[in-house]
């Protein structure tokens, strides 16, 4: 088969990068040293990152009969 034949994709976005923050950062959590991804801008580990319940709006509550 020759190269000609090859199906070439297109980039979503082009010419934007990934955001990154800055590499080597640590959980701030007490005794864990888990270092967080460059694509992590949060400031916790998955495991330690608070629960955050969000809001459900439109849903009707269940009344107790
Ligand atoms: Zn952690």
């Amino acid at each position: 088969m020759s190269s000609d034949n090859a199906i070439r994709a297109t980039r979503a976005v082009p010419g934007r990068a990934p955001q990154q923050a800055t590499p080597g950062r640590v959980c701030e959590a007490i005794d864990c040293e888990t270092v967080l991804s460059r694509y992590n801008k949060r400031t916790f580990c998955h495991s330690h990152w608070p629960i955050v319940i969000p809001i459900q709006r439109g849903v009707e509550k269940k009344v107790a009969a």
